[in-house]
C-alpha cells in the first residue's frame, strides 16, 4: 500500500477519532490494526514519481527515493479537473474566471484563506455556484474545494506530498441532490430562488470499505464521520463529534455493503421507489 497520506489513516481528512466499541480511537491506529493483521505492508508519505511495467519510484517526505516492484498495480492519479477550457460569447478565453488552475470549476467557497493555521470550516462551499456566472454549478468531485483538509507537507526537495480531499460517493450524492434542486428552483422560481446548501462542514458521510467476501466469513470496515470537513470551533479537540463518528469492523458491514450495493444499482436505474433511498 502506498500513498501520500502523512501518516496511515489520514484518508485526506487530516485523520479522524472514532468511537471503536465504546473508546475513542485514531483512525490511524484503526487502520495500522487492519492492514498489520492482514499482512500489508504499508508506504506512506509518498509521492510516486514514475511508473513503469512492475515498478515504481517514489520520494518519501524525509526527501529520500525509493522503488517498489509489483505484479499488478491500482493506481489513482493526483486529482485534477477534466481540463476544460471555457469560452465568452464573444470567444474570449474565460477558463480562468471559472476553473482553479487544478481543472476544478470555482464555485462559492474561500479560496483566500490562506495558510493551515486560518483554515476554517467556513471556507468550504455551501451552493457550489460559480461566483461569475450564476447559471453554472459544480458537485461532487468537479467543484475547486478551498484547499486540502490535511495538514500540507513537502518533502525538502520541494515537492508537495498531500492526499486530496474525498469527495466519495454519499457528499457527492447529497451536493449533487441539492444542486438538482436549486437548479429546478431557479427555473421555476426565477434569479431570485433561495439556493439549497449542502456544506461538507456541516455533512456526515459514512464509507463501507470490504476487507474480505463471504456470506458467513466476509468482514468490512464500516465508519460514520461527522463533519466531513473537521470543525475545530464547534468541535474543540478533535473538529468532529464524537457521537456521530465511530467504526467498526466484521461482518455486520460486509451484509451493508452487499445490501447498499444492490439498493445503489436498484435507485442508479430509478426503478420504483427510487426517491426513497438516501444517497
Ligand atoms: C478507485 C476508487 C474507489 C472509490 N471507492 C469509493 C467507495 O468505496 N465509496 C465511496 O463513497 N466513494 C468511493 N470513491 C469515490 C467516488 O467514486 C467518487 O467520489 C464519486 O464517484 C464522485 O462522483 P461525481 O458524480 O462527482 O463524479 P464521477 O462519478 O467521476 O462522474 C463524472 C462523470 O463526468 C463524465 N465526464 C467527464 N468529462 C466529461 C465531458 N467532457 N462531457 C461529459 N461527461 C464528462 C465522466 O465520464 C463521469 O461519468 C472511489 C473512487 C475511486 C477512484
Amino acid at each position: 500500500w502506498i500513498s501520500n497520506e502523512s501518516f496511515l489513516g489520514d484518508f485526506g481528512m487530516g485523520g479522524l477519532h472514532m468511537k471503536v466499541g465504546g473508546y475513542v480511537v485514531s483512525s490511524k491506529i484503526f487502520s495500522e490494526s487492519l492492514y498489520a493483521e492482514r499482512g500489508v505492508d504499508w508506504l506512506i508519505g509518498a509521492h510516486v514519481s514514475k511508473v513503469e511495467s512492475g515498478k515504481v519510484e517514489y520520494e518519501l517526505l524525509d526527501g529520500s527515493k525509493g522503488e517498489e516492484t509489483f505484479d499488478f498495480a491500482m493506481l489513482i492519479p493526483p486529482f485534477a479537473g477534466v481540463g476544460l477550457k471555457a469560452f465568452a460569447k464573444d470567444g474570449s478565453d474565460i477558463t480562468g474566471t471559472v476553473f482553479a488552475p487544478n481543472g476544478f470549476m470555482k464555485v462559492d467557497a474561500n479560496y483566500n484563506a490562506g495558510a493551515y493555521e486560518n483554515w476554517k470550516a467556513s471556507d468550504w462551499p455551501r451552493t457550489y455556484q460559480n461566483p461569475t456566472y450564476k447559471n453554472m454549478f459544480a458537485c461532487g468531485i468537479a467543484f475547486a474545494p478551498p484547499h486540502i483538509i490535511s495538514k500540507p507537507m513537502s518533502s525538502p526537495n520541494g515537492t508537495p506530498i498531500n492526499p486530496t480531499p474525498p469527495r466519495t460517493g454519499m457528499p457527492s450524492g447529497i451536493i449533487g441532490k441539492a444542486v438538482a434542486h436549486s437548479v429546478c428552483d431557479l427555473i421555476t422560481k426565477g434569479d431570485g430562488a433561495h439556493l439549497h446548501e449542502a456544506s461538507m462542514a456541516e455533512m456526515g458521510a459514512a464509507c463501507v470499505a470490504s476487507a474480505g467476501k463471504g456470506l458467513f466469513t466476509g468482514t468490512a470496515a464500516a465508519m460514520t464521520v461527522y463533519p466531513v470537513v473537521p470543525d475545530f470551533e464547534k468541535y474543540p479537540g478533535t473538529g468532529r463529534d464524537t457521537d456521530y463518528t465511530f467504526g467498526e469492523i466484521g461482518l455486520a458491514g460486509h451484509w451493508i455493503k452487499h445490501i447498499l450495493h444492490h439498493l445503489f444499482i436498484y435507485k442508479a436505474k430509478l426503478k420504483a421507489g427510487w426517491t426513497l433511498i438516501p444517497e
